[in-house]
Order: structure tokens, then sequence, then C-alpha cells
């Protein structure tokens, strides 16, 4: 009988069970409009301007077969004045001087106004991802980087949703925005969250992402400083399906801009395929037709690099390349990028961060447009790129590339406290304006909840009550700066306040305006980016750089020596005399390094020096053998510490013990490198393992073959997670040797 199963790689099974395997990969199919950055349907560019100075032909299509894209990008999108000049450049060219740090920006944003949407396209395939980054460093508007964070929560619970907006804005986010899982909580979660986001520090925008009726009517009573929904699609039948037109979205543009609100439009890659309307189209060209449909209806920027369609675009090959590329073409169409990472691609913690770290090294408007601060499950536009869970992750990589992604490291006793002040101005100003009563133990359920789910829900309908009540009775933001004063929440109501000023002044309507924590207006006005090569555009100033360093986990060699000092108690060791060969052949010398019991009582495995040395000494009692304490002080060396000892054994034979607990068997007639066994992974070894040490020495004391112990298995980052504790440990070793023989020791009684 033959077996039928056919044979499986262990390997590959393995590999089946990957997190990257359960991404979705798909076949190129242009006809679908599955490719990412060319399709053989994407048309060649071409721009004629008529004789009565409009344009009579755009990328290959005669004004008589224009759809609406065509019309409002040839209409209103295009600089013609300067259409000549562009369109006449080869890509090749125009491509270069996008990259080319010594040619200037404004330049660059003057040509790119002239051309079309498939000569952008055309120009930005040729850039290189690394030719990308250095494009976008150059390009992107505004100086600062800055990030924005999503703040929901499937109960929408108006008490977390304002601590954590006020989490969200002690950690750096300078926009915030929220959603519903139900449309008629919206005015509710917009007025927590308008509150709580003025709470740890001022001018934090906010915005509440619902249908745009709604959306708009929050806007203009004050609720929400910003708008970023009124989607724009590549297609005329996207358009058609949705029931709007670019004239739509444009009045709808207007319609916050006249209120003093700062708005930008969403596209992305993806979503035509996903409406199965891309016209065999490439990703990139229809969404190069969304960015200067963008310009054209006057929006101050655009949420792009895939969007909800993010993981449609990551399907194909390119994907991430094109993602990357939709975030550039804002940028050289002179808009605010916010750039994206806000859908999670993938579910493998390698290929999310590959997706968004280009970005980050680069630097954008907006890293993310919609960074999910809070915890996955929470996160009611399905968990973002990077979640509330891996906020330490996105600290330490800004930390190790010395790059601003925008956050900054939080302490755990200050974000309990903006959870507080945020979830009590909160729940008094609903209290004041008769929305709902929360009592104490809600309040302290949501200061300390990892989530919704550590929330109780007492009533499922107060939400809901609340956000009717606010919706039927007008309220504006005028009516919560009064609650706050009244309630007591002066500061919070300041700044509210302060931000229903700012839409008078309108300075925030400039493109790639956002609000420091002073209230000055960061924009392409007041912070235009000035990167031209090295050594120029921004770089964190000292300040910024020690902020973005001090991550919670930083160990000094001052607080290891501290931790240590905790366990002296453990051992003590009473120097004696200098140390003389023994004679007795049975006698084993433990030889100790400078520190170990001395400065160092804690080994790397947790383990005691004392418990260490019991194991030892009572392995080679085990073995008959007698155990002989020597201090050797002249060397940090572990293979000299154990020689050294060796030497002076009765027996030749001597163990080597380092304070971080790595150990040695030496015998005097070897070199210092070549010992007969060696235990180097000092966080690995346990007491058993030190015993069999003990009795392996006493083996060899008396020329009896052993079996040397077996590192055991591990699959953990050892020298991530260690050298930063071992180098502070042997810094303490190196204070404590000196130019001295070795001594004997014996253990203090007690
Ligand atoms: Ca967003």
């Amino acid at each position: 009988m033959t077996d039928e199963r056919a044979a499986r790689s262990g390997r590959f099974a393995a590999l089946d069970r990957r997190p990257v395997n359960q991404d979705g990969l798909a076949h190129e199919d242009p006809g679908l409009g599955l490719v990412a950055l060319r399709s053989p349907d994407d048309p060649d560019p071409s721009l004629v301007i008529g004789a009565d100075g409009r344009v009579a032909e755009m990328d290959g299509t005669p004004r008589e077969r224009f759809d609406m894209l065509d019309r409002m990008i040839a209409d209103h999108g295009l600089d013609l004045a300067v259409a000549p000049e562009a369109m006449a450049l080869a890509d090749g060219e125009l491509a270069r001087r996008i990259v080319d740090p010594g040619y200037p920006r404004e330049e660059v944003a003057r040509l790119v106004g002239g051309i079309t949407p498939a000569k952008l396209a055309a120009v930005v395939r040729l850039l290189r991802p690394v030719e990308m980054q250095m494009a976008i460093g150059k390009m992107r508007v505004r100086r600062t980087p800055s990030i924005q964070a999503h703040v929901t929560n499937r109960l929408d619970d108006p008490l977390l949703i304002a601590a954590d907006a006020a989490t969200a804005v002690a950690f750096g986010f300078r926009e915030l925005e929220t959603t519903v899982p139900v449309l008629e909580d919206a005015p509710s979660n917009a007025v927590a969250l308008l509150i709580g986001s003025q709470v740890a520090a001022p001018g934090a925008l906010t915005q509440c992402s619902v249908e745009e009726a709604m959306e708009l009517e929050l806007g203009m009573r004050g609720l929400t400083t910003y708008a970023e929904t009124v989607s724009l699609y590549g297609t005329e039948q996207v358009f058609v399906d949705g029931d709007d037109t670019p004239w739509s979205k444009a009045f709808l543009c207007s319609a916050y801009a006249s209120r003093g609100l700062k708005m930008r439009v969403t596209s992305g890659g993806g979503a035509e395929v996903l409406m199965g309307a891309a016209e065999g189209r490439s990703m990139l060209y229809l969404e190069s037709r969304c960015v200067a449909l963008a310009r054209a209806i006057g929006a101050q920027g655009v949420q792009n690099g895939g969007i909800d369609g993010a993981s449609v675009v990551g399907a194909v090959p390119d994907g991430m390349r094109e993602l990357l590329a939709e975030n550039l073409m804002v940028m050289l169409r002179d808009l605010e990028s916010c750039s994206g990472n806000d859908t999670q691609v993938s579910e493998s913690d390698i290929r999310r961060t590959a997706h968004t770290v280009p970005l980050l090294l680069a630097g954008s408007d907006f890293l993310f447009s919609g960074f999910g601060s809070v915890t996955r499950y929470d996160n009611m536009f399905g968990p973002s790129n990077f979640n509330g869970d891996d906020l330490d992750d996105y600290l330490v990589l800004q930390r190790d590339w010395g790059v601003d992604g925008g956050l900054r490291p939080a302490a755990e006793a200050d974000v309990l406290a903006v959870r507080e002040r945020a979830a009590r101005a909160v729940r008094a100003v609903y209290r004041r304006l008769g929305l709902a009563d929360y009592d104490e133990a809600h309040v302290q359920a949501v200061v300390e909840a990892h989530g919704s789910k550590e929330v109780p829900l007492e009533d499922p309908l107060a939400v809901l009550r609340a956000a009717s009540a606010v919706q039927r009775s007008g309220v504006t933001a005028l009516e919560v700066v009064a609650a706050l004063a009244e309630e007591g929440f002066a500061e919070e109501a300041e700044r509210v306040l302060a931000m229903i000023r700012e839409r008078l002044k309108g300075d925030y309507l400039q493109t790639a305006a956002i609000f420091d924590e002073e209230m000055r207006v960061l924009s392409k006005v007041t912070d235009p980016n000035d990167y031209a090569g090295p050594g120029t555009g921004y770089e964190p100033d000292r300040r910024r750089r020690r902020e973005i360093a001090s991550v919670r986990q930083e160990l000094s060699v001052r607080e290891v020596r501290a931790e240590q000092e905790l366990a002296a108690a453990t051992l003590t060791l009473v120097e004696g005399p200098p140390a003389e060969v023994g004679s007795d052949p049975r006698e084993v010398a433990i030889g100790l390094s400078p520190a170990a019991g001395r400065g160092i009582w804690t080994t790397l495995s947790g383990i005691s020096v004392r418990d260490a040395l019991r194991e030892i000494e009572a392995g080679l009692e085990e073995e008959g053998c007698e155990a002989r304490l020597i201090r050797v002080r002249s060397t940090v060396d572990l293979g000299l510490v154990g020689l050294t000892a060796a030497r002076l054994a009765g027996s030749g034979i001597a163990i080597g013990l380092q304070g971080k607990g790595t150990a040695l068997i030496h015998r005097r007639d070897l070199v210092p490198l070549a010992n007969l066994e060696l235990y180097s992974v000092a966080p690995l070894i346990d007491r058993e393992m030190y015993r069999t040490l003990g009795i392996n020495a006493g083996r060899h004391a008396k020329g009896v073959v052993t079996v040397p112990a077996k590192n055991p298995y591990t699959e953990e980052a050892i020298t991530a997670r260690y050298h930063t504790r071992a180098l502070a440990l042997v810094a303490i070793e190196r204070e404590r040797s000196e130019p001295a023989v070795p001594i004997e020791l014996t253990r203090a009684v007690r």
C-alpha cells in the first residue's frame, strides 16, 4: 500500500500559519482596475487649449466627450497659464525636478499646477520608493509634521470619548476624528470630543465623520472644527451611484469654508474597484483625477493613501508604492496631505509596519489620517494601521530614526489625570444641559478603562437621548462654553471659546493649517516647508529631540545600580587575604568577577548571585568536591576570571561567575578563551543549570566524563531584551575592577 497523503514540508506548514497568509493578494486584472500603477487603458497625457482659451482636449479626450470629472478639472483645476510650459516638459525631466533638492519646491508646485491627471500619474510612476520619500520630504506643504487620531468607542459613551480625546492630545495628536456606530448618537459624540480635545492642551481640531448633512450642521453649530469626509471618486459612475457630482461636493466644501471650518476631501485608491466601476484604469491614474478634482473644487487638502480601499490596493503588485504615490500627488498639487494609514492593511505586523515607515521617515502634514488612538475593538472606523496598543511601538520607532512622528511619550499619571478631568468636564456639561447624568462609579471606570468593555452600560438609551436633546435644543459650542465655565472648568471653557474665535480670524483656513499648543497657526503661510537638501527643512529641535527620546522604557546605569542595591542584603561577602595556590585536588575554585555580590546581587535571569552560588556549591558537594570562593579583581573578562581562579585551585579547575550570571568552567593549563564549558546566555540560566555547572566542574576536577548542559530552546530577542541592562551591569563591573591580586572570600554568617 502506498501512502496517498501528499508529503508536507514542516517549513511550509509553519509559513502557512504566519499572519501574512491571512491577507488576500490578487492577480493583476487591469480590466477590473485591479492594477496599481499602470493599466493599458490609462490615457496618454495631452492638453489642447482652444481658441476660446478653454481646454479643448485633455488626456486624449475632446471636450465634447468630457465626463463630469473632466469638465470640473479642465475648467477649474488647471493653471492654463503654466500648462503649455509644464505639459511640454518630458516626464523624466519633471520627475527629476520633483526629486532634486536643489530645484525649488514652489517652482515644482507651479509647474504641477499646469499638468493633467494623466501627466501627473505618468511622472509619479517614474519615481522609485526612495525617490518618492525624497519628493515627499520636499513637497509636503507644512514644515512641521503632524498626526490625526481616531477617537471612538463601541458604546458612544461620551465620558469615554472625552477621556480618550484628552489621552490622544496628551500623546500629541493635533486632529481628532470621531464617528458613530449609531448615526443618531453623532451630536453627543461631537460635544464630548470637543470638550475632551481641549483638556490636555489647547488647539486640537475635531471632526465627527457622519452623513454629510448632519456633519455640516454639527460644524455650523461649532461642535466640530474641521471636516474631511467629503468623498471624491475617480470615475463618473461612482459619483452617479452616490447621487453626487463634483459640483455638489464643491458646494459642500464652500459651505464649510464659509463658516470658517477647515475642510479637506477624502479619496484613495481601490474605491472605484470596490464599486465595480474602475473603467479599466489604474488606481494611480484614477487617484490622480481625484487629486486634480480636489484642487478644482477648492478643498484645503486630501485624505488619501488608500483609506477604505487600502487593502485592495495592497492586494496587487506595487500596491504599497501606489499608496505612497497618492500622498505625494496631493503634495505636488500644493494641498495638505492627510496620509492614510487609517486602515489596517495587513494581518502581518511586519507588513503593516513596512507600509507606514517610509512615510514616517519622509514626514507628512498628517502622517496618519487616523491613527487608532483607542484600542482596536473600539475603533468604529475599523482598526487603523496602528492602534492604541501600538503607541509604544510608534514612539520607539520615532526615537529609533530620530524623526518627528507627531507623538510624544505621556506618563501614566498624567494620562490618568487628564482622563479624569475630561470625564468630569463632560459629566458636568451633560448634567448642566440636562442631557444625561453619570455617576461617580462611571467616571472612575472611564478613567481607568482600557476600552469600552470595561465601562458599564447602565442605560442603553442614555446617549441617544442626550444626542437628540442636543439636536432638538440647537445647542451650539457657545452653550458648551457657558456650561463649562459655570461648572468650574474655566480653562476648558476658554479653550473651546478660542476654537470658535479662530473661525472668525480664518487663519486656519490656509492650506495645511493646524494649531500648535500655544494656539499659533502652523500652515503653508506661517510654517512653509523649506526643505532644500541636507541641513535644511524640518528637524526636531533640541527640546523636541529630548521629548522624542524620553520614552518611559529608557533605562540608565544609575537606575540599574539602584535596582541592584535593593537586593544587596541577600549576600554579604567578607574579603580575606590574597589568595594562594591550593593543594587539595578536590578543591574547585569559584572565581567571582569584580562586582558579583559587590554592586551586583541579581543576575539577568532574576536569580540572585547568592542562589547561583548555592546551586554551584551544592553541585560540587554532590561530586564530593570542596568549593573555594575567590574574588578576581583585576579583570571584567569572564575567561580571565575563570582562568585566574583555576590557577589558584588545588584541582586546577575553577568556575568563573559574573554578576550578570554568565558562567564557565576553566582549567589552569588552557588559554583564556578556550574554556571547558560556557554558559553564555545569562538570562536563560536557571537554577538547575548552575547546579549542573557545579556537578560538571566537580567531574572535571576528578577527571570524569561530563555531559555539558545545553542552552535551553528560546525564541526571545535576547540581545534586545537584555543588552541595555547587561551593559549597565558591565559598567558596574568596570567600576569595581582594580589592578589588584585575587583575594579569598567568605560568606558573612547571618
Ligand atoms: Ca481621518
